[in-house]
């Protein structure tokens, strides 16, 4: 019998878990860096821990402008004597005895001897006397040594993906470029007799190849050097000459495609031939087609054809392996629970990422299973803004069932 990928329930298809599993088992991290500015720095991959070769900040100061004092703590009236000024950047340089006080600004060193700030507001000035009314507590508005971060701390950790607070602590630690993981470089092509690129007319029976423009979307998040290897015909033989050009080239290749079971999918035989396969069936809806293996040392990722199952195996699957690759922390995506707003199907024995449109209602969350799930619907994407991810062994979810949802963003609001 030809092996299928299309019976319902196929037990010799792996589950997401073992196959993201094996996946990373397989993928040794790059041992290369290189020295970037820390302003190059923004989504490259640290490959080295950072420690603080000082304190932050590494003296004390004030966090206010007005007058720093030494001060007895048990005295019920405040009256200073105005001695000077410290200012950011023009220190102090005297000592200041008890019942003086000097003006500061916000930043400016705060003497040894003085052991509160008083906030210029709070403050009445006459002849050069200070009179403060309020009461005065210990060590206020001063910021010590090391508050921020302390010499020595692990401030970040290798495989972290470098954001804007990460490139502001580097500057705030005093270092100005950063040992970051080489980029690998990712290739794709799409292969299919259908497909047309972009720019050009098509004719009834073809398709512009949007899964290029998707990966190479895709792709923008990862530090990469991306190459486009266009589109392949259907036959054994172009799809062999451009596995065998581009795995030469890159660290990871993608194509999209051909790699199930019909007449014209050449993806798994190509790679037969060439390398090592190491699976090809997943019990996950979108995607179960998905082959993955190593051309010398090349890795390899056969998605399917279908857009959308292009972007859920590369969310799945695809994105985990860019970041073992680069030594990056890989994290559980973050996942939610809300309240479903009507019934869904679904058959057991695969895990399923339905698109849905989550929703706040009164500080609670609730989720709309998308009407269009095929997975060649990629406007279901387009209209979504969350997956739900429903387990293997569920059936049917009633309306009204809490769902797990991941959500595509984080930041703002949901649609209300
Ligand atoms: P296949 O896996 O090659 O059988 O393709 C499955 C479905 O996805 C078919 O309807 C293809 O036309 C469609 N498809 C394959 N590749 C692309 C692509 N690059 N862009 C848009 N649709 C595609
Ligand atoms: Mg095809």
């Amino acid at each position: 019998m030809k092996d299928s990928c299309f019976n319902e329930f196929d037990p010799s298809a792996l589950s997401v878990e073992d196959a993201l599993n094996e996946i990373l088992s397989s993928i040794t991290t790059k041992k290369s860096y290189e020295i970037v500015k820390i302003k190059d720095a923004y989504n490259r991959i640290l490959a080295k821990d950072i420690k603080a070769r000082k304190d932050i900040p590494n003296y004390k100061n004030s966090a206010m402008d007005g007058y720093a004092v030494n001060i007895n703590h048990t005295s019920k009236e405040y009256v200073f004597k105005n001695i000077g000024e410290s200012f950011a950047g023009h220190p102090f340089k005297g000592k200041v005895k008890p019942n003086e006080a000097i003006k500061v600004m916000t930043g400016a060193l705060v003497p040894e001897s003085c052991n509160a700030v008083i906030m210029q507001e709070m403050v009445e000035e006459k002849n050069n006397l200070i009179f403060i009314k309020s009461r005065v507590a210990k060590n206020q508005n001063i910021r010590f040594p090391g508050e921020d971060i302390k010499k020595n701390d692990l401030v970040l950790r290798k495989g972290k993906e470098i954001n804007e607070i990460d490139i502001g602590i580097l500057a705030s630690l005093g270092q100005s470029s950063v040992h970051v993981q080489t980029r690998p470089t990712i290739g794709y092509f799409s292969t299919g007799d259908e497909l047309v690129s972009v720019g050009k007319s098509i004719k009834k029976s073809q398709v512009y190849d949007s899964n290029r423009y998707l990966l190479h979307g895709l792709l923008q998040k990862y530090p990469a050097k991306i190459k486009d290897y266009g589109v392949v015909k259907d036959n054994m033989s172009s799809i062999i000459r451009k596995l065998k050009i581009a795995s030469n080239e890159c660290d990871l290749l993608l194509t999209t495609g051909g790699v199930s079971v019909g007449d014209a999918d050449f993806v798994k035989g190509a790679l037969d031939k060439l390398g090592k396969i190491n699976f090809w069936k997943i019990a996950v809806k979108p995607g179960r087609p998905l082959a993955y293996g190593k051309i010398n040392k090349c890795l390899f990722f056969g998605l399917p054809g279908n857009p959308v199952s292009v972007v859920v195996t590369f969310n799945l699957f695809v994105s985990a392996a860019i970041k073992k690759i680069t030594g990056q922390s890989i994290k559980n995506l973050l996942s939610l629970s809300a309240k479903l707003e009507s019934d869904i199907k679904k058959r057991k024995g695969r895990k399923e990422y339905k698109r849905g449109l989550l929703k706040t209602k009164n500080g609670k969350l609730f989720v709309k299973c998308l009407a269009s799930q095929g997975s060649n619907i990629l406007s279901s994407l387009l209209n979504a803004n969350c997956y739900i991810e429903l387990d293997e062994n569920i059936d049917k979810i009633h309306k009204g069932s809490l769902v797990k949802i991941i959500p595509f963003e984080l930041e703002g609001e949901y649609y209300d």
